[in-house]
């Protein structure tokens, strides 16, 4: 039986959106018919009314890949038909039905597909005749995905979040599809966000990682810190010292808590790396590397990624090779030494194993390009920047000369994106056309790579943000606007879509437009991801915005028309409602001429002596604090702070003052400065301790000055909540920070410092 239609992509949507969906593209595509003019194109039967029409036939010998990719076609065919399909190791009978081959068959073997030529990630779907239908990957994981291809595109599954109430199967009768052939690949090859598969909390009992290999998650090259565990401080700390850096004029060999180098001991993962130019290194390091290739031949790649936190040689050879210049970031550039290094690492390790990659950060000391030298071809360098931040086109201009620069220096390149959301923002972090933009940015430069911070969050608050970016990373030229209509109608329906759309599009405004402007963005300069710590971009929210949130998700439970649709929108809902308090207490309050003092808490004139103020700055800078008896903003006596060897590290002084969940508070000081460094701040900041005097992550609050007047006496003051939520329970005490910051010149003096309690007024 053959059944011919001439209408196309019905498999993905009910009625109204499909419409729209082909004037979308229609209007876009020059080269495309109109919906009248649509050639007829051969439809090859699955199902008709219920019934298989076709069998899945996987090869003799077939791989796992195969067999699951067979096994969970015919689970979701059959749970949109209610028609199982048979599953046949080849060679299947000869009666009629259509066969649909999983992978390499016999007969798969004698067509001419050249799937080789593809990324191994990708496949081809083929129809050589009305009898036989071809999913073949160009290798094991192209195998799975054509699976999931099929099911997206033509039964018009989609994995929206992960869970079962995230998995939209459309039922239908009879399941029918196009015989026109498909070949694709992913355009970024690795594709990895942190939180998701092996990171994943067990409550989430592997839902989580499922939706992200059913959406095309792919870790293929490693990066991450790895020179600890390449020369092992226990290995060779006494027989080669010299594979080690010298600091401050001393040689450093990492001593580990434990005596043995383990994943816990942070003192020998970080603060160092090997001294570059030590005669005999690369030698070792090559022979390590190829006897790691020889116990794991299934390793593809070897991460050169530096340690954590600087710490390079400071040894004469490493100072002569690095020329002594200072970075985009305003740091030592160690970059030359270490890709030398790296470049001759590559070369030994290749000359053994001819197609191992490597992959590396690039940031911090190694954040620019070495000036002149031409990265090794299996290299791949991450370059690390939270790209949202791109939202502010002078950061968008630097972002893009770093790219541009790494582009002439690398062969191909990796970014490394802070995406963080759920676990780390109240508000749901949200910006599809500003990633799209990016990512068709990057692809034109020659990114292939791409990993990111995300740690989604159990309530998936942030809906179609990962979906959308897994598919722009295969194909960044996906229109974004269709990707996400799709997702809300499958979601909640195409009543309800409107809604949930606007949702969302009110946060991805709040992201790229009212963000940008407050001060919490602006202090974050030049700093590679945005203070996640701090609710500070609240200061952009309005208590309407979160009444619209709320009455949008709730006009979507009401819109939905099925209980699936319903209980997505719920979901969402719920969600939105369980974060209330959260907003609640971060939320700025608004200091009026109504709010009232209700008491005093502490009060410091600073006309005798600092009060039992104490200060704090790093153990390398060497920034002077005092009482200066002399100055003062109405008496004489304030704290003075001289940031002379600072190193333009912040510079604080600090006082303990305990805090009652569910009051409110005044904190207000007054700043003076002289001859600081353009770009310095001034702050007041509020962080938070427990009982015992131990830090706790609940969000900061602050009140800035990024260009202090010289000179003039000006007022810092921020009202705020101690939060009643679960977050907040442990709270005892508000540790207070005057800081000076990002200067390593000039003075600032702080005076009559008030903490009161207050009653915010209307
Ligand atoms: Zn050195």
């Amino acid at each position: 039986m053959r059944i011919v239609n001439c209408v196309r992509g019905g498999a993905l949507l009910g009625g109204a959106v499909v419409l729209s969906l082909f004037a979308t593209s229609c209007a876009k595509g020059p080269g495309m018919n109109l919906p009248g003019m649509l050639r007829q194109v051969e439809r090859i039967p699955v199902v008709f009314q219920g019934t298989a029409q076709a069998r899945l036939v996987i090869p003799a010998d077939a791989s796992k890949q195969e067999q699951d990719g067979a096994a969970l076609l015919a689970e979701y065919i059959a749970k949109s038909t209610a028609a199982r399909l048979d599953v046949a190791k080849e060679p299947a009978p000869e009666d009629g039905l259509v066969a649909i081959h999983c992978g390499a068959t016999a007969y798969v073997k004698g067509l001419n597909l050249d799937v080789a030529k593809l990324d191994p990630n990708g496949y081809v779907i083929a129809f050589p005749d009305a009898h036989h239908v071809v999913l073949l990957g160009a290798g094991d994981t192209g195998q799975e995905y054509v699976a999931y291809e099929f099911l997206e595109r033509y039964v018009g599954v989609r994995w929206l979040f992960p869970g079962a109430v995230g998995e939209y199967v459309p039922a239908r009768p009879d399941l029918t599809i196009p015989a026109e052939s498909v070949r694709d690949e992913p355009r970024f090859q690795h594709r990895l966000f942190s939180g998701l598969g092996k990171e994943e909390k067990p409550e989430h009992k592997g839902e989580q990682g499922q939706w992200a290999k059913r959406n095309r998650m792919h870790d293929r090259v490693k990066f991450h810190h790895n020179l600890w565990q390449l020369i092992l401080p226990e290995q060779y700390g006494k027989t080669h010292p010299e594979f080690f850096p010298i600091l401050k004029g001393q040689r450093h060999v990492p001593q580990p808590a434990s005596g043995k180098t383990t994943a816990q001991d942070v003192n020998a993962q970080c603060h160092w790396q090997p001294c570059f130019t030590a005669p005999g290194l690369v030698d070792e390091a090559v022979r390590n590397i190829c006897d790691y290739f020889a116990k794991n031949p299934q390793a593809t790649s070897y991460s050169f990624g530096v340690n954590d936190s600087g710490g390079h040689c400071e040894c004469e050879a490493c100072t002569a090779v690095d020329g002594g210049r200072t970075n985009a970031l305003g740091i030592r550039d160690a970059s030359t030494g270490y890709y030398t290094w790296c470049n001759a690492v590559a070369r030994g390790v290749n000359a053994t194993y001819p197609d191992k990659r490597f992959g590396l950060l690039a940031y911090s000391g190694v954040y620019n390009p070495p000036p002149g030298l031409r990265l090794d071809e299996h290299i791949v360098p991450f370059n690390t920047y939270d790209r949202m931040k791109w939202a502010n086109a002078e950061i968008q201009r630097k972002g893009h000369a770093a790219t541009e620069e790494w582009e002439k220096a690398a062969p191909v390149l990796g970014w490394y994106d802070y995406i963080y959301g759920g676990q780390f923002y109240v508000a749901p972090r949200v910006y599809f056309h500003k990633m799209a933009e990016y990512l068709r940015y990057g692809y034109k430069h020659n990114v292939r790579h791409y990993y990111a911070e995300a740690y989604p969050s159990g309530d998936w608050h942030e809906g179609p943000k990962l979906y959308v970016l897994l598919k722009l990373l295969w194909d960044p030229n996906r229109d974004v606007d269709q990707l996400l209509q799709d997702w809300y109608a499958c979601a909640v329906g195409p009543a309800a879509a409107p809604y949930l759309a606007e949702y969302f599009q009110l946060w991805e405004e709040f992201w790229t437009q009212r963000s940008p402007q407050t001060a919490w963005f602006r202090r974050n300069g030049d700093q590679q991801y945005l203070d996640f710590g701090s609710p500070g971009y609240m200061e952009a929210l309005t208590r309407d915005d979160l009444r619209r949130c709320e009455e949008l998700l709730n006009r979507a439970v009401a819109a939905a028309t099925t209980d699936a649709e319903r209980a997505r929108a719920r979901y969402f809902l719920d969600g939105f409602v369980a974060r209330k308090s959260e907003f609640e207490d971060g939320m700025p309050l608004r200091d009026s001429a109504s709010t009232k003092v209700v008491a005093t808490v502490v009060a410091s004139a600073f006309d005798k002596d600092t009060d039992g103020w104490g200060n704090w700055q790093r153990d390398y800078a060497k920034a002077t604090f005092t009482f200066d008896a002399m100055t003062g903003h109405v008496a004489s006596g304030a704290l003075k702070v001289d940031a002379t060897g600072s190193q333009a590290s912040p510079l604080c002084f600090t006082r303990q003052i305990p805090v009652t969940q569910g009051k409110m508070y005044r904190a207000a000081v007054w700043i003076r400065n002289e001859n600081l460094a353009s770009d310095a701040t001034v702050s007041l900041t509020i962080k938070w301790k427990d009982e015992k005097g131990g830090w706790l992550g609940v969000g900061e609050r602050s009140a800035s000055a990024d260009a202090p007047k010289p000179g003039e006496w000006q007022k810092l003051s921020v009202c705020f909540k101690v939060g009643t939520g679960e977050r907040w329970s442990q709270v005892r005490y508000a540790m207070l920070l005057l800081t000076t910051d990002r200067t390593d010149q000039g003075s600032v003096w702080f005076d009559d410092f008030q903490f009161e309690e207050i009653e915010p007024g209307p």
